[in-house]
């Protein structure tokens, strides 16, 4: 299969631990990049505008949007908008590299919908809800509020995971890892 069309999409309810995975991913194989989502929302902590996020205003989001410049964009939180540049994925695929996508669920329906036959889907899963809350608590991110909208938003997430290719239960972050590399490896020599 050609680089040209292939993707990663990496999923799953928020605090599950995706994005340590990902970047496990990223560290393990040199021909991935990580695909730069725009998003709305502020950077937290020490996140860099065109690294983390193409940080922007919810004007400038919905310009791009008019102007059709998203393979898939969601309001993931009230408010807070998200999204996969075309122009990104364009990007990666002329260094001959393949995309990684970490996004929500829907957004990772939509990406997959669009590139049958061509793209990875990973769905990774905390062993349970009460294992979700006490991450998502430990990482001291969230305000009350917004640990029970992630926690709500992930029990609805839970019940899309047969629409993926694989599914990956982070009980143990190295195990974890070790079973998504495994799949990618795969997926790179196709
Ligand atoms: P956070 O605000 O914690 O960085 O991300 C919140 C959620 O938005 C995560 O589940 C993340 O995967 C998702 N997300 C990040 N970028 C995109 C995107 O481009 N599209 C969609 N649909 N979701 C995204």
């Amino acid at each position: 299969m050609p680089v040209s069309n292939k993707l990663i999409i990496i999923t799953a309810p928020s605090g599950a631990g995706k994005t340590s995975i990902t970047r496990y991913l990223m560290k393990t194989f040199p021909q991935l990049a990580f695909s730069v989502s725009a998003a709305t929302r502020n950077p937290r902590g020490n996140e860099k505008n065109g690294v983390d996020y193409h940080f922007m205003s919810t004007e400038e989001f919905k310009t791009k949007i008019h102007n059709n410049e998203f393979v898939e964009w969601e309001m993931v939180y009230q408010g807070k908008y998200y999204g996969t540049l075309k122009s990104e994925l364009e990007k990666i695929w002329q260094e001959n590299r393949i995309p990684v996508l970490d996004i929500d669920v829907k957004g990772a329906i939509h990406v997959q919908q669009q590139y049958p036959g061509s793209a990875i889907s990973l769905f990774i899963q905390a062993p349970s809800i009460d294992e979700l809350k006490k991450r998502l608590e430990s990482r001291g991110t969230e305000t009350p509020e917004s640990l029970s909208a992630r926690i709500n938003k992930a029990s609805y997430e839970l019940s899309f995971k047969e629409h993926f290719n694989k599914t990956i239960t982070n009980d143990h972050l190295e195990r974890a890892c070790t079973e998504a590399a495994g799949i990618i490896a795969e997926f790179i020599a196709k």
